[in-house]
């Protein structure tokens, strides 16, 4: 099953700048793919209209077969919360609220009732190995952790495709290790992983490599 397809999307911004050109895409259920490029080959670019978050100015996009295009805006965002995990370099938790009460913001928009929102994070963080790190907050917790966190809210609506900007970007090495390893094993676990990166060791280490310079593929394999 193909749970994400980009067919030949261009980007133009606004002054005129193209950001890709016809770029064409598709992910697999259970693959872990890396889109990798130097500063300005358009990853960022990619990651949005991957991600619903932009529409491309050409092209199209579908996500789990609905074709981005034909959805409003609300109903894109029920898309996203429906369909798609984000995981940022910079964590994007909430402060003020725990492990769990961050992972449980992943089930908000699904309708989730609250008793079941809180046992399905617990699990989440489980599966992440935070099983013991239930009722800390982000600044009670290392770099690692909270990405751990991250990672655990992006799986934990079973979203059909985990898009990671950067994860590993704010660690050190030991904590970036960890972090790609566990990507890799919610890999093997079945979980399908876009992890969009500019450093060639992390994408070395993952199964498929898409390459973009310039605003195009240039390898893919
Ligand atoms: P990357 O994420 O690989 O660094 P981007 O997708 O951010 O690349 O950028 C691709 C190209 O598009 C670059 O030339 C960049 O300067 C340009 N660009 C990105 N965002 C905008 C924007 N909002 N307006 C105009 N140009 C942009």
């Amino acid at each position: 099953m193909t749970v994400l397809s980009v067919r030949q999307a261009g980007v133009v911004y606004p002054g005129g700048v193209t950001a890709l050109h016809e770029v064409s895409l598709d992910i697999a259920a259970g693959e872990l793919v890396a889109i990798v490029g130097p500063s300005g080959s358009g990853k960022s670019t990619l990651l949005n209209i991957m991600g619903t978050l932009d529409r491309p100015t050409t092209g199209s996009v579908r996500v789990a077969g609905y074709d981005v295009a034909g959805l409003d805006d609300r109903r894109l965002s029920a898309l996203r919360g429906r369909w798609l995990g984000f995981v940022f370099q910079q964590f994007h938790l909430t402060d003020g609220l725990t492990a769990v009460e961050n992972v449980a913001t992943g089930l908000l928009y699904a309708g989730v009732p609250r008793r079941r929102r809180g046992l399905l994070a617990r699990a989440a963080l489980e599966r992440v190995g935070l099983g013991h790190r239930l009722e800390h907050r982000p600044s009670q917790l290392s770099g690692g952790e909270r990405q751990r966190v991250a990672i655990a809210r992006a799986l934990v609506n079973e979203s059909a495709l985990v898009l990671a900007d950067e994860p590993t970007g704010a660690l050190d090495t030991v904590n970036g290790r960890t972090v790609l390893g566990l990507l890799r094993r919610l890999h093997e676990e079945g979980t399908t992983i876009a992890v969009i990166t500019h450093d060639r060791d992390i994408a070395a280490e993952l199964p498929r490599r898409v390459e973009l310079r310039d605003g195009r593929i240039v390898a893919d394999g």
